[in-house]
């Protein structure tokens, strides 16, 4: 069998893919993309502040508004007009409400102020004053969440970390990277680039997302198969608490075992816990040979086994394992513009994404070479092209990235993140395609090397209906299956309340406890994370 099965001869990358996410142009760093943004902006100023929309995506009744917060009053902005200065409070109704609604244009709140903070004492005297008035607050890195986490429910304050975007230092021996919460992912990427290193995450809202925002979702992303998670990759963090105290763990040290490491409380406790202003990394160095091919399959069974295969053959090589059904390059192709499908000849079912990245550009085109032989060989694979230059590897990597983005094109997207063994992760994908019927397209993607499936189900619009079919059997399939609810978007508003599925009452009631220690007022991101019953003051 030869190479020309594949539609293209090999070739090796040699330089890192293009990043396609553009920043909202009435942003300069946050904030969801124009069009959501316009649209919703005009929808909010309409309707005026203080009505509460309805959000979608959970069966749970509107949240009523905790009357023990205090409203804001006019003495409390030209307080924070002292602190930050004019340019700091932000007013104006439209860029308040962006700030509003969430990258899917699904979650909006009613806040009427959003605050810039440009250093650490800023946000320290912001939080101190909140606690003292009881004012609740938002912190907001990118606005890219996509679990109704980064937009207050009612009125509470927005802090939002884009102001703080200073690179610290760098040390190129070690690869560590100091800087503020609000710097850019991307902007990171480019900069550790280089200097001859790479970020350990990568996702597809890297041109809007925040090194501060990845830390408190603990987010996963593409190069998790590889660089493992934040819990190993990040070394020390700097948090200011709900009282305003600053919190300094910003150690650049590999080991360090004195006493609790507090640092894990704030990785994916999604503000929840305190405001993160500094972040200390580790970025791994960026290795010459880069590799991309785009694989079809016929069956589910036949991407487990090809995952199997590429872990034992491409070892320490592999570096990305996406997978796709096909409905999602149905909809990639339909919704976004400049795409192609690498394999327009006949539909499969079943379509896999691998990269590999390493050290040795001969031995590793070889390796790939070889192991995409056997893998057809053996009939896992039905056809597939190694991208041959960088533009056919970054339309690779759109049609993976831009899911996301095409499905909120159709109009309503009910939006699942769970973590299953991968025997059983498109189970649920089938399952749920019967249960909605022609009522609505369900897609089913993601990253199947570790065990996350992104479960998307479109219709042109929210409806109970469908909801009804969708919720409580995802989360209680899910459980039954001893998954996790959420692999790496977080709870949010979205799932605060079904955090059970996933942990057991005794480790909720710890969080709670933890919760209620570090920030007995409650400011921190309201409604969201925990359930309400268990952040109550009859619960201890
Ligand atoms: C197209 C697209 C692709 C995506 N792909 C992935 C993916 O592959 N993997 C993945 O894990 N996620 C993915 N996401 C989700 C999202 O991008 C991540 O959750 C990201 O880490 C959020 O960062 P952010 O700066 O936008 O945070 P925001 O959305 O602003 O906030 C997210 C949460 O963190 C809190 N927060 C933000 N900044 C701070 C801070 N400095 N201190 C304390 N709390 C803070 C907020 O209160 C909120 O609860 C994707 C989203 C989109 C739109």
């Amino acid at each position: 069998m030869s190479l020309t099965q594949y539609g293209l001869t090999n070739h090796t990358l040699t330089s890192q893919r293009r990043s396609y996410w553009t920043l909202c142009p009435q942003h300069s760093s946050f904030g969801p993309p124009a069009e959501i943004a316009t649209k919703e902006a005009q929808h909010s100023v309409d309707d005026s502040f203080g009505v509460q929309q309805r959000t979608f995506g959970s069966a749970a009744e509107p949240i009523q508004r905790n009357p023990d917060y205090s409203v804001l009053n006019s003495d409390d902005v030209s307080y924070f007009k002292s602190i930050l200065g004019d340019n700091g409070v932000v007013q104006d109704k439209d860029r308040v409400a962006v700030a509003n609604v969430d990258w899917m244009g699904k979650y909006k709140g009613a806040s009427q102020l959003l605050l810039l903070p440009k250093s650490t004492n800023e946000v320290s005297k912001v939080l101190a004053y909140c606690d003292s008035r009881r004012l609740a607050v938002v912190p907001q890195g990118g606005n890219t969440g996509l679990v109704g986490g980064s937009v207050p429910v009612h009125d509470e304050v927005i802090v939002n970390l884009g102001g703080m975007d200073k690179i610290i230092s760098f040390d190129n021996v070690n690869g560590i990277l100091t800087c503020e919460a609000g710097c850019v992912l991307e902007n990171l990427s480019t900069f550790v680039e280089n200097e001859g290193f790479i970020m350990p995450l990568d996702l597809g809202a890297k041109g809007s997302c925040q090194i501060g925002g990845n830390i408190s979702t603990n987010a996963g992303g593409l190069r998790f198969i590889r660089y493992g998670s934040l819990h190993g990759n990040v070394l020390g963090l700097e948090v200011v608490l709900a009282n305003g105290t600053v919190l300094d763990m910003l150690t650049t040290l590999r080991k360090d075992n004195t006493g609790y490491d507090l640092k894990h409380l704030f990785v994916g406790s999604e503000g929840s816990l305190g405001i993160v202003t500094k972040v200390s990394i580790l970025t791994p160095a960026k290795l010459p040979s880069t590799n991309v091919a785009f694989l079809s399959c016929n069956d589910y069974m036949s991407c487990q086994k090809l995952l199997l295969a590429a872990r034992r053959s491409l070892g320490e090589i592999l570096s990305a394992f996406e997978f796709m059904d096909r409905q999602c390059i149905d909809l990639a192709m339909t919704h976004l513009e400049g795409v192609h499908n690498p394999l327009p000849v006949s539909p499969y079912k079943f379509y896999v994404l691998i990269e590999t990245t390493g050290s040795d550009e001969s031995y590793d085109k070889a390796k790939l070479e070889a192991f995409l032989l056997r893998s057809m060989e053996d009939g896992l694979v039905a056809d597939g092209v190694i991208a041959q230059d960088i533009s056919q590897a970054s339309n690779f990597w759109r049609i993976r990235e831009g899911i996301s983005e095409a499905s909120v094109k159709v109009g309503a997207v009910y939006k699942y993140d769970l973590s299953i063994p991968v025997e059983k992760l498109y189970d649920i994908v089938e399952e749920m395609r019967s249960r909605v019927g022609d009522t609505a397209e369900v897609l089913g993607y993601g990253h199947l090397g570790d065990g996350n499936l992104h479960l998307n189900i479109l219709s042109s619009k929210y409806s109970d209906n469908i909801l009804a079919q969708i919720e409580p059997f995802v989360y209680e399939w899910t459980a039954g299956h001893r998954g996790s609810i959420s692999a790496e978007h977080g709870l949010g508003l979205m799932k605060a309340e079904k955090i059970h599925y996933s942990k057991s009452p005794e480790a909720v009631q710890l969080m709670a406890s933890i919760k209620k220690l570090m920030d007995p007022n409650s400011i921190l991101n309201p409604y969201k994370v925990l359930p309400q019953s268990a952040l109550s003051p009859e619960q201890g």
